[in-house]
């Protein structure tokens, strides 16, 4: 009995008074900004996205599940970008793509997922080392290129990367390569002498298209470097690596959204088989679910429930749940739709649940009786039903047809269920509610039989 009405009293608690709720929506959206600012998004996407999670909100009804629809719908939206998905291949093979960005960002690493990704696609696939700058670069590709088996083209005599370019597309045309992947120059930060490189190897080599390799780790810099990049050069996609580390969702939200350059790929490990096609869906998920953004989902919408949970709980406490509360929940709880465990939620009437599943709640007899019995009421017998003695109850149940017995049995019942409420809600109450939210079922308790 205890247990059904906690939750009965959880579930209601859950589920009503969502409409118009202003107030719990702007707070929801208060904890939405801070834990997007917190994940690195930049203020002017931060407040995009808030208004437009405000307004779909609105426009669907303010509620739990609403909210969380305008989240992840919004999101969607701001990852989304035009131009290609995945790999593109150009109508004449090769395929020349451009690989850039900086030292350190796992340039390097990601040409050789994506030369594997390439390879197992059975696609003959020929990788230019065209970083000349250090020799360690050269080597280091070598290697990877040896650990994936694919073909490397490199010239240890040649410091100039426009020649190797040149001549490395030569062979992969005569040769019938699928796919010629240039590692580019990288530096520890921009420089004009490294923009002029890439532009210089960007004209020789006339690639299809130029990825930029950007370090999820890096949080905004990494937003502001692509930035510069595809200002100077133009940069058709974007490969986040490091995802899997603690990367925020910041920079996947920023690039997509103040860099307008679609995401391409997203490394997602050190080994050479963690590169995944960059899929909105997938990182809303991501974004919506575990680690970058975290619990994000769960804390903005638990704010509706505490709001909710708070105004209810404070009149539980104080005993002062009465009948007009009584009547004004099932007001709420018809506009809710599914009829299946209404019962349930209402403050001991668990018992009803099963028995009422999808009945129709406006036309039940169960509820016509209840309402005619708080409709024979006076409004201060409504707000108080300690007032109600011998002679008010006679009234009463003249009034909606029942026996004086029967409206007894009513009052009894009431007034336990809102008694049990109380002790319920003393100390860690609140606490307790909303651990048990979610947890609600129908069940036995409350009310009883409703007369016939
Ligand atoms: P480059 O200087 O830009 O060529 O960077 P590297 O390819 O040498 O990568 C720098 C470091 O980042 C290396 O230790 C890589 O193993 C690591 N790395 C690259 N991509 C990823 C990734 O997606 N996840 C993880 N965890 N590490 C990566």
């Amino acid at each position: 009995m205890f247990d059904t009405l906690t939750q009965s009293f959880t579930s209601a608690i859950k589920k009503i008074r969502f409409h118009d709720d202003e107030k719990a929506l702007s707070k929801a959206l208060q904890e939405l900004r801070k834990s997007l600012l917190k994940s690195d998004v930049n203020h002017k996407v931060v407040k995009t996205l808030i208004s437009s999670v405000e307004l779909k909100t609105k426009a669907s009804g303010i509620g739990k599940d609403q909210f969380l629809d305008a989240m992840r719908s919004t999101i969607y939206e701001l990852l989304q970008t035009k131009g290609n998905q995945g790999f593109v291949f150009a109508p004449n093979p090769p395929t020349v793509i451009l690989m850039t960005g900086l030292q350190g960002s796992g340039k390097t690493t990601t040409t050789g997922k994506l030369a594997l990704y390439l390879k197992n696609r059975k696609k003959k696939v020929l990788v230019v080392a065209a970083d000349l700058q250090r020799l360690a670069a050269v080597e280091q590709l070598r290697q990877v290129c040896a650990g994936i088996e694919v073909e490397l083209y490199a010239d240890d005599e040649s410091k100039n990367p426009v020649e190797v370019v040149k001549n490395a597309i030569a062979k992969a045309d005569k040769a019938l390569y699928d796919v010629v992947l240039i590692d580019t120059a990288g530096r520890l930060a921009i420089d004009d002498e490294l923009m002029s490189e890439l532009s210089q190897v960007k004209e020789a080599a006339s690639p299809d298209e130029i990825f930029y390799v950007a370090d999820a780790l890096t949080g905004q810099d990494s937003v502001r470097t692509a930035q510069s990049f595809h200002d100077k050069i133009g940069i058709d996609g974007v490969i986040l690596s490091k995802y899997d580390g603690d990367a925020k969702g910041g920079v996947a939200l920023g690039i997509a959204s103040q860099v307008h350059v679609p995401l391409r790929f997203i490394g997602s490990g050190e080994k050479m088989e963690d590169l995944e096609v960059f899929l909105p869906e997938r990182i809303v998920n991501r974004l919506m679910g575990l680690g970058d953004i975290e619990g994000l989902a769960e804390k903005t919408a638990s704010v509706i429930d505490e709001k909710t949970a708070k105004k209810m709980t404070q009149k539980i406490k104080k005993g002062k749940f009465n009948f007009n509360d009584f009547l004004e929940q099932m007001e709420s709880i018809k506009k809710l739709g599914s009829m299946k465990s209404i019962m349930g939620m209402i403050p001991g009437m668990g018992n009803m649940s099963n028995a009422m599943k999808d009945m129709d709640l406006e036309n039940s007899r169960e509820i016509k009786v209840i309402k005619a019995m708080v409709g024979s009421m006076t409004k201060k017998e409504r707000e108080d039903p300690d007032l109600l003695n011998g002679s008010r109850k006679q009234r009463i149940a003249k009034g909606c047809g029942l026996s004086q017995a029967e409206v007894n049995r009513m009052l009894k019942q009431f007034k336990n269920a809102s008694k049990m409420a109380k002790k319920f809600s003393g100390k860690k109450g609140m606490k307790d509610l909303q651990n048990m939210m979610g947890q609600m079922q129908g069940g036995a308790g409350g009310f009883g039989k409703i007369p016939r």
